[in-house]
């Protein structure tokens, strides 16, 4: 296995707004969310050339921005492993996805190298995912780095739609404050740009959405 200490995680973003990201793994890949619509098609062209398959799919929560692309993946590569959050699966229905998830996460699973951790708030059953090999924590919507790293909970002019899409503002703050306990290298978020060395960051994010709900 190679450690790569400093690299940023394989992020693709569509319309400089809704990141996914490709962790390699010594069988594949596994793709963070899905996306918009259209997606499978850029995921497919960079797998081509790597000549290694696309084993899993790892949705760190059901809105329609992240899971816009799992059926027509599932639908291009059949033996794709499609993860969700036990309790987003009703969302995940909710919101159109046809494919049946073939495991339901909760904390202490693993996702390939990936540690899950439960970050319920900004959706019932929101995941963020932690690969220890090189320090990258995949949080989702828990918080959102545009303009600035904030919680997703914290109201937002320009870029509203996470937070009011949030499904528990008070949760989602909680969940942001447990994720200061991991030593994160990178924050990679489901929007906006990869945050190196993120903690002082973070936790002062956290302070702000403490401060706006006290
Ligand atoms: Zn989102």
């Amino acid at each position: 296995m190679t450690r790569q200490a400093t690299r940023p995680p394989l992020k693709q973003t569509q319309f400089g707004l809704v990141n996914t990201y490709l962790v390699p793994e010594e069988d594949g890949f596994t793709l963070i969310d899905a996306g918009l619509p259209g997606l499978q098609n850029r995921i497919l062209a960079v797998m081509r050339p790597t000549g290694r398959p696309l084993r899993r799919l790892a949705l760190t929560h059901a809105h329609s921005d992240h899971i816009g692309s799992v059926d027509a993946l599932k639908k291009a590569l059949p033996d794709l492993e499609v993860l969700v959050g036990m309790n987003d699966v009703e969302l995940l229905a909710e919101n159109g996805v046809k494919v049946t998830p073939d495991r339901l996460l909760r904390a202490g699973n693993s996702v390939g190298s990936l540690r899950v951790l439960d970050t319920p708030g900004h959706s019932p059953g929101h995941l963020a995912f932690f690969d220890e090999r090189d320090g990258t924590l995949y949080a989702g919507d828990t918080f959102v780095n545009i303009p600035r790293l904030r919680v997703a909970s914290v109201s937002n002019i320009i870029f509203p739609f996470p937070t009011l899409a949030t499904h528990d503002a008070a949760q989602t703050t909680i969940s942001a404050r447990l994720l200061l306990d991991i030593p994160a290298k990178f924050l990679a978020l489901g929007h906006g740009r990869v945050v190196a060395d993120p903690l002082n960051a973070m936790r002062r994010a956290v302070e702000l959405a403490e401060k706006e709900e006290a």
